[in-house]
C-alpha cells in the first residue's frame, strides 16, 4: 500500500476532483486515504463516496444527519426495519430511537434503560457485527431481545473520538439476500463520516449554545452581532438588540428554590425562541439576562417585538405545591439604523441603559434607549 500522508499531489494525480484535496484533513480522519487506491480502480464508487463524505461532513444538525444516513441505508438496502439508537445529547446514558419499517419511519417499537451497557460492548468490538453473534457475545437477554421484533441482521456502531455515539439495527432485506463484505465496507465508511460530522456537530454545540437554556451563549451572540452590524453598515439596514432581565428574581429564587429558577430560565428561554422570527438571534447572556438580535427591525417593530414577549411572560403560569407562579420581565431596546456608528457593544450598552431605566420605573416594561436617560444618572449623582 501506498503511503499517502500528506501527500495532496499524490491524491492530484489519481483523481481531478478537487473535493478529495478540499477535505483532505477530514478524509485523513476517518481513515479513508488508505483505501482510495482500492477504491480508485472502480472511479465510480470513489466518487459516490466522495459526494456521501461532502454531504455528511455538511450536515449542520443531528437530526438532519441521523434523517440522511437513515435514507441512505433504506434506500441502498431495503431492509425490512432499520432503526437509529443515538444518544441522548445532555444525558449520557439516554437514548432517541428512530425506527423505519419497510421504508417509512414508524413509531418506535422498542425501549432500551441505558446506552450504556452498549457503549461498553462497541468498545471492546468497535465493529459492525451479525446480531446473532451480538446476542450471543452479550449474553443478556435485556440487551438483545429489544431487537427482535426488528427481525435483526446487522448491529453496526457509529464511533467517535470519545467511544460510542449511537448504532444503526439493520433488519433482513427485503429481497432476502445477505449483506455482502461489499456492502458491509460501504456501511463501514459511511458511519464512520457520519461519526466525523455527529463528533463536529456536538463539539459545535458545546462551543455555541447554553446548556441551562439551549439558546445561544455569550460569545455566539456577539460574533453574529459584529457580523450583522458589519452587514448593517456594508447594506445601509438596520438592526434592534433587545436585552431582557427577569424581575426580582432574587426574590424567586429565594421563595421557591433555585431548582424552580432554573425551570423557569428554561421555560422563559423557550417562550422566547417560540415567537422570534427565523431569522432572529436570541441568547442567553448572562445570569437571568438574556438578549435578542431583531434583524432587519426598526425601533418600532423592536418595541412590538418586545411587549409582545412581555406579555406572554407576564400571562405564562407554572404549578408550584398546587399554587400558580409567573414572573415578569424588563426589556431594554436599541436600534443601529442607517449610517450609526455605533459598535456592538455600544449597542448592547445602550440597550442596557433603556433596561435600567424600564426597572427603574417600576419593571414589568419595555423602555427604548434615548440619549436622554444617559444625562440621568449623573444628575442624581450631582
Ligand atoms: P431585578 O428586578 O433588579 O433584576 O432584580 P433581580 O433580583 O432579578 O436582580 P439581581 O441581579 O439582584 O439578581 C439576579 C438573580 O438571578 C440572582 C441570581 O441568584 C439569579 N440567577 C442568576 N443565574 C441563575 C441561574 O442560572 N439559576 C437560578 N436559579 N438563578 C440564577
Ligand atoms: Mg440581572
Ligand atoms: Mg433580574
Amino acid at each position: 500500500m501506498i503511503d499517502l500522508e500528506g501527500d495532496k499531489d499524490y491524491l492530484k494525480k489519481i483523481t481531478d476532483d478537487p473535493r478529495l484535496v478540499e477535505y483532505y484533513d477530514l478524509f485523513k480522519e476517518v481513515g479513508i486515504l488508505e483505501e482510495i487506491d482500492n477504491l480508485n480502480k472502480g472511479i465510480r464508487n470513489l466518487e459516490e463516496l466522495l459526494d456521501e463524505a461532502v454531504f455528511l461532513f455538511n450536515k449542520s444538525s443531528i437530526p438532519e444527519l441521523v434523517n440522511y444516513v437513515s435514507q441512505k441505508m433504506l434506500s441502498k438496502f431495503i431492509p425490512s426495519y432499520l432503526a437509529f439508537i443515538i444518544q441522548e445529547e445532555d444525558n449520557c446514558c439516554g437514548a432517541n430511537i428512530i425506527c423505519y419499517k419497510n421504508m417509512k419511519p414508524i413509531e418506535t417499537m422498542i425501549t432500551i434503560e441505558s446506552i450504556d451497557p452498549y457503549k461498553k460492548f462497541f468498545s471492546l468490538s468497535p465493529a459492525t457485527i451479525k446480531f446473532d453473534a451480538f446476542r450471543h457475545m452479550v449474553d443478556n437477554e435485556k440487551l438483545s431481545d429489544p431487537f427482535l421484533p426488528l427481525d435483526p441482521e446487522l448491529i453496526v456502531p457509529m464511533m467517535g473520538l470519545d467511544g460510542m455515539y449511537g448504532f444503526l439495527v439493520f433488519g433482513k432485506k427485503i429481497m432476502g439476500t445477505d449483506y455482502s463484505q461489499q456492502e458491509l465496507n460501504y456501511i463501514d465508511k459511511i458511519m464512520k463520516f457520519a461519526s466525523v460530522s455527529l463528533q463536529n456537530n456536538i463539539h459545535y454545540r458545546k462551543a455555541t449554545v447554553d446548556s441551562k437554556t439551549k439558546l445561544y451563549n455569550h460569545s455566539f451572540f456577539m460574533r453574529k452581532l459584529e457580523e450583522e452590524c458589519a452587514r448593517v453598515k456594508r447594506y445601509n439596514s438596520r438592526l434592534s438588540v433587545l436585552i431582557i432581565d427577569i424581575d426580582n428574581f432574587k426574590r424567586f429564587n429565594d421563595t421557591y428554590g433555585h431548582l424552580m429558577g432554573d425551570r423557569i430560565l428554561f421555560y422563559i428561554s423557550r417562550l422566547i425562541a417560540e415567537n422570534i422570527r427565523k431569522e432572529d438571534i436570541a441568547a442567553r447572556f448572562g445570569g437571568e439576562e438574556f438578549v435578542i438580535m431583531l434583524v432587519e427591525s426598526e425601533e418600532s417593530g423592536a418595541f412590538v417585538a418586545a411587549e409582545k414577549l412581555r406579555k406572554i411572560v407576564e400571562n405564562f403560569k407554572i404549578k408550584y405545591l398546587n399554587k400558580e407562579v409567573c414572573v415578569t420581565i424588563s426589556l431594554g431596546v436599541c436600534t443601529l439604523n442607517k449610517g450609526d456608528e455605533i459598535n456592538p457593544n455600544e449597542l448592547i450598552r445602550r440597550a442596557d441603559v433603556a433596561l435600567y431605566k424600564a426597572k427603574e420605573t417600576g419593571r414589568n416594561k419595555t423602555a427604548i434607549f434615548d440619549t436622554e436617560m444617559e444625562a440621568e444618572p449623573a444628575n442624581k449623582q450631582g
